[in-house]
């Protein structure tokens, strides 16, 4: 089913990693003496699936990119656009340089998620064939409240009601780009690519995320993700 399709990747990696405290955005920290965003791509160019790849990099570093792309020999990059103010910018700066006879499917992918698994992206890429749009989402594990902004709890959520989105998110690439169309003539903003969708009517199929795809936002992601690529994790 997935053989006959053509997948688009996009990874945006233009975030400043403001949460993470230091001078050096968190797609650019190095596991291992690599950089975050070079794991995810290799990661992403390896799986045979994956027809093309378009990045998102800040309009300074994306000479560094490239030039990371060329020294770490990455295949299948088709370009590396300019990003925006928001991810939700450098997104669409990717998606408007896909052309329809590029992709079928596209694969919206955070920079700073290198655990992302070849099961993964089978398993969110043919739930999109299927249902024109997917996420994978993990379980909470903890009791989730809402709060009334004034330090106090208003309600306890039921934890069988809501789950925590991951990426790689897959989209028909009709849809995702009638969705950003929309989105950004309207000037809305979501927090990922499958609200966009749904603010459209479109229905979006869930499916098992990984809880080791893990988004390495603070100081302490990257001690975690250091362990995992240590216990191996990163050869999956
Ligand atoms: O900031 P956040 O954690 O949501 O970033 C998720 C991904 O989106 C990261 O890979 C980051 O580099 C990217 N991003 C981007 N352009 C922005 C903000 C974030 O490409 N303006």
């Amino acid at each position: 089913m997935l053989n006959d399709k053509r997948i688009a990747a996009i990874v945006p990696a233009a975030g400043k990693g403001e949460r993470m405290g230091g001078k050096i955005a968190k797609q650019f920290l190095e596991i291992n003496g690599k950089p975050v965003l070079i794991h995810t791509l290799e990661k992403l160019s390896s799986m045979p699936e994956v027809d093309l790849i378009v990045v998102a990099a800040g309009e300074g570093e994306i000479d560094a990119v490239k030039a990371m792309i060329v020294t770490y020999r990455l295949q299948k990059i088709k370009d590396v656009v300019v990003g925006g103010g928001h991810r939700q910018d450098s997104v669409w700066n990717c998606l408007r340089h896909l052309t329809e006879s590029e992709a079928d499917i596209v694969l919206v992918h955070d920079a700073v998620r290198p655990f992302i698994s070849r099961e993964l992206v089978i398993a969110v890429c043919n739930a999109a064939i299927e249902w024109n749009a997917a996420i994978p989402v993990v379980r909470p594990k903890d009791t989730l409240k809402t709060l009334n902004g004034g330090g106090f709890v208003l309600t306890t959520l039921d934890r069988d009601a809501v789950a925590v989105v991951q990426t790689p998110q897959a989209f028909q690439f009709s849809l995702l780009r009638r969705a950003y169309l929309r989105a950004m003539e309207e000037k809305f903003y979501g927090t990922d690519d499958a609200s966009l969708v749904e603010r459209c009517g479109g229905r979006v199929k869930v499916v098992d995320g990984d809880h080791s795809n893990i988004k390495i936002t603070t100081p302490g992601d990257l001690v975690l993700a250091q362990q995992l690529m240590g216990r191996g994790e990163m050869s999956r």
